[in-house]
């Protein structure tokens, strides 16, 4: 099979979604690999490394695309590249349809068969693709809640670690999952005082039996989560509610409780933000204050890390897209259904319920 890989366009996406090192593995198992000229630099992948690992280098995204049976990406397709697509061609890539009527409507009319990482599920009820940009955006959460913190940028000059004959700074996650255990890990390593705080008994126990002694979990009651948010230094919002928006955990009026300077890191903007006061910022402008209290709420953490990200999404992709490319879409999904759960639209038809019953379009 012919496998294709575009540079990415969206405005500030460094990663790529096909690392040397995986078109080496893909053109190992005898496929053709095509890449656009440049489409690693983001992620510090030259041309060189593409084509020391065997693949083809081309000028232009339309010369990917003609070439193709199967296009890896990272970020949705844009309309110039939507236009591209055609029938029978696969499209391997985060799509995020439901929110998004045009670019669904766009590629149904391509009649390509589009299959988006965000929706293809593991056995243990996860989402292996998306998990490790969760991942990114934990270890992610305490080094810029730590240089949030700092004097110079409106925090309140508590160092994580504190020193010897000073205490460390006291750490609050709110959601235990992915992104919280991550961040907990590396504020804990940082030498801070931390909490988890989650919704459910199970994840605590789990996280008391795994990391018990290097952090500590509490309830997410009201009342337990108001306790501490007032004694933290650091908050980091990481709940998830799949297919909602995330709850608002600290109201506007609760923040005249919290510590002057203390950081709120909001990892959950993506889902609108858990806490009131948040809204979306970017790498460029990334903190604002409100009510002394300093906030980050950058909806697209891992950009930051373009390189380390490219190479964690490209850890978890590669399985599929050698099977996808051994097999064919088709056997290929036949063969894994959690694989198949990745299908979102095929053939001018819409093959995802969720997006279809967000958009209203039959499925
Ligand atoms: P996850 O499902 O692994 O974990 C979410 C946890 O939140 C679960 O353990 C759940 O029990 C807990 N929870 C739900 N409601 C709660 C409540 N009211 N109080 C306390 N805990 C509660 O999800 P995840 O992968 O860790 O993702 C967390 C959030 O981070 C999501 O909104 C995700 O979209 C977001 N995210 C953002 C970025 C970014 O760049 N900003 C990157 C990756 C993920």
């Amino acid at each position: 099979m012919h496998i294709g890989c575009p540079k990415e366009i969206k405005p500030q996406e460094f990663r790529v979604g096909l690392t040397p090192n995986a078109a080496r593995e893909v053109l190992a198992h005898g496929h053709t690999v095509t890449v656009e000229t440049g489409c690693g630099v983001g992620a510090g992948f030259v041309d060189e490394d593409y084509v020391a690992a065997g693949a083809a280098i081309v000028g232009t995204a339309a010369e990917v695309f003609a070439a193709a049976d199967l296009i890896v990406k990272v970020k949705e397709p844009q309309a110039v590249e939507r236009k591209m697509l055609r029938e029978g061609q696969v499209l391997f890539t985060y799509l995020h349809l439901a929110p998004d009527p045009e670019q669904t409507r766009d590629l149904i009319a391509s009649g390509a068969t589009c299959i988006a990482y965000e929706t293809v599920t593991d056995d243990r009820g996860g989402l292996p693709l998306l998990a490790p940009m969760s991942e990114v955006a934990g270890r992610l959460a305490p080094q810029v809640g730590a240089w949030t913190l700092q004097k110079a940028n409106g925090g309140r000059g508590v160092l994580m670690g504190g020193v010897p004959g000073v205490g460390p700074a006291q750490v609050v996650v709110i959601g235990g999952g992915v992104v919280g255990t991550h961040a907990a890990k590396i504020a804990a390593g940082m030498g801070a005082d931390v909490t988890v705080l989650d919704r459910s008994l199970t994840r605590l126990r789990y996280l008391d039996d795994v990391f018990g002694g290097t952090f500590k979990t509490s309830y997410a009651s009201q009342g337990n989560t108001a306790e501490l948010a007032a004694a933290a230094d650091m908050i980091i919002g990481a709940v998830l509610i799949p297919g909602a928006a995330a709850p608002k955990l600290i109201s506007r009026a609760q923040l005249a409780d919290l510590k002057p300077g203390a950081a709120l890191v909001d990892v959950a903007i993506d889902q609108g933000g858990c806490f009131e006061t948040s809204k979306a910022t970017t790498h460029q402008d990334p903190i604002y204050e409100v009510d002394g209290i300093m906030h980050y709420c950058v909806a697209n953490m891992p950009g930051a890390v373009a390189r380390t990200s490219t190479i964690a999404l490209g850890n978890a992709t590669l399985p599929f897209l050698l099977n996808l490319a051994d097999k064919g879409w088709r056997k290929a999904c036949e063969d894994d259904p959690h694989l198949l759960n990745g299908l979102n639209v095929h053939a001018g038809q819409l093959t995802y319920y969720a997006v279809g019953k967000a958009l209203g379009i039959d499925v």
